[in-house]
């Protein structure tokens, strides 16, 4: 359920709003900064909603009662009608300008790192990405440089001013991870992992979610919900493929994804093509087929010499192919008035 409030109510009716649903039993959640303010009811309401409805329509200052037929709230659109665009570094994630985070699956070394971040910074990423813990599906392969990686990653934040992100698949590590990393990445190996997603949202990074392969988009949804119920309201939507029957590429890019998730919630929504198509010679297409559909960013795996990565080479864009695929990204980025990132800025 949310509360629409009339345009230029009073502190005074708002707060009179709030105490009711809390008299009721329930949590409100106020939207900041939008125009007409929507007050949403937290909660499982059990009984008596039609009555629920009657009693806070009659308040002073409510516009109107809407009852929301989803069980996820606070990503929903109705919540929060307009577009959420929020800051990571000074970057901004949602709005205009697409957000770019390039760089390796895995950060293997200072050098591998620093080369590559400065490689997408110069072809106009604006986050650097790379993995110090890996979600791998055999024990036997690299699993990452742990808190080791997370230093680089910091020593190349440090080099090119780019915000960094990167995996936390840990609940006992987000802390830690919080404390290197500008933005955090859940795994779609992780999408369901609820104490997980509670620890992300206890934190005040933001949170890049991956939509986990075997999940619905109203699942997603709903692992967000778990993530800004604990406050953190600074979450981006994360595609990147889901298993079909298909197997002449690693998964299938739901590009539907794109825009059913900007219609149902206002959260900035990143597809990645990369572990998507799992081939670098598939990924500019459907890179480019995301932004034509509305994605507000894309994350891309550079590796600076893909058949030597340690994880997900064969995906990997050399960094020259990611310079020339981001100037024919700004082509259709401006042909549905988006723009790239100032290159090098
Ligand atoms: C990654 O980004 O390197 C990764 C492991 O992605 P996903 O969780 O989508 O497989
Ligand atoms: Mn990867």
């Amino acid at each position: 359920m949310v509360i629409i409030m009339k345009t230029g109510a009073s502190p005074e009716e708002i707060a009179e709003v709030t105490h009711s649903i809390e008299r009721e039993g329930f949590t409100p959640f106020e939207n900041p900064g939008v125009e007409r303010k929507v007050i949403a009811v937290l909660g499982v309401i059990h009984s008596h909603k039609l009555q629920l409805v009657d009693k806070f329509q009659n308040l002073p200052g409510v516009e109107r009662v809407a009852l929301i037929s989803e069980p996820y709230k606070l990503p929903s659109r109705q919540c929060h009608p307009q577009d959420t665009v929020f800051e990571v570094g000074g970057v901004p994630v949602g709005g205009k300008t697409l957000a770019i985070f390039a760089g390796p699956c895995s950060i293997e070394s200072e050098a591998q790192a620093i080369e590559t971040a400065r490689a997408v910074k110069a072809a106009g990423a604006n986050f650097f990405r790379g993995g110090a813990y890996k979600p791998r599906s055999s024990p036997y392969a690299f699993q990452g440089l742990g808190e080791e990686g997370l230093k680089i990653l910091a020593a190349c934040r440090e080099e090119t001013g780019l915000p960094v992100i990167t995996e936390v698949v840990d609940p006992d590590d987000v802390e830690k991870v919080c404390q290197y990393a500008d933005f955090l990445q859940i795994g779609a190996r992780n999408m369901q992992n609820y104490r997980l997603l509670q620890r992300v949202g206890q934190a005040r990074t933001p949170v890049l979610l991956k939509r986990g392969f075997g999940t619905r988009l109203r699942e997603m949804l709903m692992a967000a919900e778990y993530i800004m119920v604990e406050g953190n309201h600074r979450v981006a939507l994360c595609e990147r493929g889901i298993i079909t029957f298909e197997d002449s590429t690693r998964y299938t890019t739901d590009i539907n994804a794109v825009p059913v998730l900007k219609h149902l919630s206002h959260l900035p929504v990143i597809l990645d093509p990369s572990h998507a198509t799992g081939f670098s010679r598939y990924v500019g297409a459907v890179a480019k087929a995301g932004v034509a559909a509305g994605a507000d960013g894309l994350l891309l795996e550079v590796h600076p010499n893909p058949a030597e990565a340690l994880s997900d080479g064969p995906q990997s864009l050399k960094p020259e192919a990611f310079a020339s695929l981001m100037r024919e990204l700004a082509r259709v980025a401006s042909a549905v008035d988006r723009a790239l990132p100032e290159q090098g800025a």
